[in-house]
């Protein structure tokens, strides 16, 4: 469910006409729909109403301050991992007693940060890490509550880059080395043992392997319980899949929040949810402009004002979104396109063989589906600014994000006195 809809031609986010929004701030530019974003948070956030939950958003699918800002006000906590996003969800107003920190290479300075911020939960990904934050946080005369996140030998996800729970993967702690690395964190002096954690992968669509997975970690809860290990919280990561094309069906969040509950039963634990893609991915759309119609050697490309550094997803594993016009062509004459960008490569290149009514210069096309992972992967390859970022609310817009000027972009840069003198 979202809320870009067509008004007669024209698409509109909420209230607001996407022609007016590209008229005013330009393209290519992220839109966002705050009702979206409010309504996929109350989804799951209702659905668990009558268990300790904790629905901490995965702040790398869309850092941007409106976004988190937003959520925070629905009372949402947070899942970061680095440094930096700590800094954001702090920012916006997430408070440290609702974030967790995930990640495989957190830095001293990152766990300092987070020790002094009193974050709610580290999600311990190896031993040498657990050493080190015993450590750190026993100089601070503090004691640092952990989740250890397992592997449990099941992967799952969109695409082989985004599975993240096959024993391949670099993620977690053995699942067979679980129980005695438990029982060394508890005698560690700067670690409070807290709870388990597992995140299997992303654009899961369906929810059979992550019942198996979290079946294994409910298992492994009760062991560590037998033992003497006061496991008070689960966290079940994120990855929950979000339909890309028209005619995609993934689980809903209300059939994994059905699942979940039954996987838990009358487990009494704290549950920890760190869903990304599911609140932000159809809460943002991409918009571009027609610059060129080129026809060549039997094929119609549709040159686009926006490339790969905009949006990654097509170039890092082969997504393809949704493209729709933002103003219906009056005629159902379709022709076959190859949608690219202007950076000089190959592999910007969004769609291929890509059918549609027909386009032509000046044209404005919206990717559906592309808030998240997508204004968060964008860079500035071929000096192209990173792009603006709009939030909608009912008839209002705002710039969230306004692209750099040329000179901003090259203001962090310098030119050694040895070449120039
Ligand atoms: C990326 C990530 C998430 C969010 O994944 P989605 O598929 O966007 O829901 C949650 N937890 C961890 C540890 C992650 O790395």
């Amino acid at each position: 469910m979202h809320h870009f809809e067509y008004r007669g031609d024209v698409l509109y986010c909420e209230d607001v006409a996407i022609p007016d929004l590209a008229e005013t701030y330009g393209t290519p530019l992220y839109v966002y729909s705050t009702a979206t974003l409010k309504r996929h948070y109350r989804v799951l956030s209702e659905a668990f109403e009558t268990q300790s939950c904790l629905i901490a958003y995965s702040v790398k699918a869309n850092s941007n301050l409106a976004v988190l800002a937003t959520l925070a006000s629905m009372g949402a906590g947070a899942d970061v991992v680095s440094g930096g996003e700590l800094y954001r969800a702090l920012k916006a107003g997430i408070p440290a007693e609702k974030i967790v920190f995930s990640g495989v290479g957190k830095s001293v300075s990152e766990l300092n940060a987070a020790l002094d911020a009193g974050i709610h939960q580290f999600n311990v990904e190896s031993i040498p890490e657990l050493h080190r934050l015993s450590r750190l946080a026993e100089a601070r005369g503090v004691k640092a509550p952990i989740a250890l996140r397992v592997n449990p030998h099941v992967a799952a996800g969109g695409h082989a880059n985004i599975s993240t729970g096959a024993a391949e993967h670099k993620f977690g702690i053995a699942w067979h080395e679980a129980k005695d690395i438990y029982k060394e964190a508890m005698d560690m002096p700067g670690i409070q043992v807290a709870g388990v954690d597992v995140h299997i992968g992303s654009q899961i669509t369906d929810i059979a392997p992550m019942r198996t997975a979290f079946e294994k970690v409910v298992g492994l809860v009760r062991e560590l319980r037998d033992m003497n290990i006061p496991i008070e919280r689960i966290d079940l990561g994120g990855g929950l899949g979000i339909p890309y094309r028209d005619g995609d069906v993934p689980a809903s969040p209300s059939d994994y929040a059905a699942m979940v509950r039954d996987v838990l039963g009358d487990l009494d634990v704290q549950v920890i949810l760190e869903p990304g893609r599911m609140i932000a991915g159809n809460a943002g759309i991409f918009i571009s402009r027609v610059e060129y119609i080129k026809e060549r050697d039997g094929r119609r490309f549709a040159i686009l004002d926006a490339g790969m550094n905009d949006l990654m997803r097509p170039a890092l594993y082969q997504a393809v979104h949704e493209m729709k016009p933002v103003v219906k062509s009056a005629s159902d004459w379709t022709q076959t396109y190859d949608l690219v960008g202007p950076i000089c490569e190959s592999t910007d290149r969004f769609a291929k063989d890509y059918e549609t009514t027909e386009l032509h210069e000046g044209d404005l096309v919206a990717f559906m589906s592309a808030g998240a992972y997508g204004a968060v992967m964008s860079n500035q390859y071929n000096t192209r600014p990173i792009c603006a970022e709009v939030l909608v609310d009912g008839e209002q817009h705002d710039l969230v994000r306004r692209a750099p000027t040329f000179e901003e972009i090259v203001s962090s840069e310098q030119i050694p006195k040895w070449i120039t003198s």
